[in-house]
């Protein structure tokens, strides 16, 4: 099937054309971001290939449906770029990669712990620079905390199984629990318990209406003195000024974040030779006892073949009209 596919980096291309045994589909590259200005570049495709900084609002969708495009496959597992209920309204299909790997989100967020708990960043730096001395280096044990996960599907069901590793106690809170969960040694509590008793609260829950901003002035203060957020789900579960005044205060401890509420025009790109405009993510990296990377925690060889053999698949099963098992459907619209 012919399919475009926007916001291609070179390590996109490769995994996918990898996937596309046969050359079943017929695929067009582009480096551009999906967007009311570049979906004209769609016309003479059936399907459109999006990642997780495209738009898919009403207006768009409105132009790929225009160039009959009917189908749209995400290399992601969340939806949130997606206006779900217009693509259905237009009789657009949306697939999406439900699992690809958690164990490299899981394995990301933890490495974010580490870094951030020993000021390995730090450490990097004033080593190279014939500084060494560890003072202000000062970690914790991890060993006996308390963390926090906030979503135990499957990317948090396999971060809370790291930490059984570490003699910690693991609170858990989601609208649906799991007995996966309580199996690996979690305990379910109310959310406002568990941003009162964890030293350390990760989130991987996705983003809806309800978690917009979940991490806020309000639940910020109600958390422990000296806190260690990590977010590796959605920018905009963390309302980034709220943050810095949590970290001026000294409320916030340390703060890591792979996502960030405003990365679209930002993640993905270098932009070293320009001048950020984004005061809140400029004073967000000035922190000590802050880490941002730029959305890579999906970003391992085993998640990028899974993207592509999914995404190849989920192609293949709309063609020839077959069910398309990874559809995201209205239902799963929180
Ligand atoms: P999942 O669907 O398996 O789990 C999400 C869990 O969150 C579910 O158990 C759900 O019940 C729970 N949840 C939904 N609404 C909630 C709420 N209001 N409060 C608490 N819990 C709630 O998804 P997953 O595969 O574990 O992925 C989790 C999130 O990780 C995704 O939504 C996506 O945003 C993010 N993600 C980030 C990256 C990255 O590279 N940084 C990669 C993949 C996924």
């Amino acid at each position: 099937m012919k399919t475009a596919v926007f916001s291609t980096k070179p390590y996109d291309a490769k995994f996918l054309v990898a996937a596309n045994t046969n050359a079943a589909h017929e695929f067009s590259f582009y480096e551009e971001k999906l967007s009311a200005h570049t979906a004209r570049l769609a016309e003479g495709h059936s399907a459109v290939c999006a990642f997780v900084n495209d738009a898919l609002n009403a207006r768009v969708l409105d132009i790929l449906h225009s160039h009959n495009v009917r189908m749209i496959t995400l290399r992601c597992a969340g939806f949130n770029q997606v206006d779900l209920r217009y693509a259905s309204t237009l009789g657009i299909k949306v697939a999406h990669v439900p699992a690809y790997s958690p164990y490299a989100v899981a394995e990301f967020a933890l490495t974010l712990i580490m870094a951030l708990n020993r000021r390995i960043h730090r450490a990097y730096n004033r080593v190279r620079d014939s500084n060494f001395s560890i003072d202000g280096l000062l970690g914790f044990d991890i060993h006996g905390k308390i963390v926090g996960v906030i979503g135990t599907g499957k990317i948090g069901r396999v971060f809370a199984g790291l930490f059984s590793g570490f003699g910690t106690k693991i609170l858990g809170y989601d609208l649906h629990q799991t007995p996966e969960f309580t199996e690996i040694g979690g305990k379910y509590v109310e959310l406002d318990t568990l941003f009162a008793e964890s030293d350390i609260i990760s989130l991987h829950c996705p983003l809806t209406p309800q978690t917009f901003h979940l991490i806020d002035a309000e639940s910020i203060a109600k958390m422990k003195k000296g806190i260690m957020i990590i977010n590796t789900s959605r920018g905009a579960l963390v309302d980034a000024s709220a943050v810095i005044e949590g970290l001026k205060s000294e409320q916030i401890g340390s703060l890591g974040l792979d996502v960030y509420e405003q990365e679209a025009d930002l993640f993905y790109e270098n932009l070293s030779e320009r001048i950020i405009q984004d005061d809140v993510l400029q004073r967000l990296v000035t922190f000590p006892n802050v880490i941002v990377t730029s959305h890579q925690a999906y970003f391992t060889d085993t998640a990028l073949e899974n993207i592509s053999s999914t995404t190849i698949g989920n192609l293949t099963a709309f063609e020839n009209g077959e069910a398309l098992v990874n559809e995201v459907t209205l239902s799963m619209l929180h």
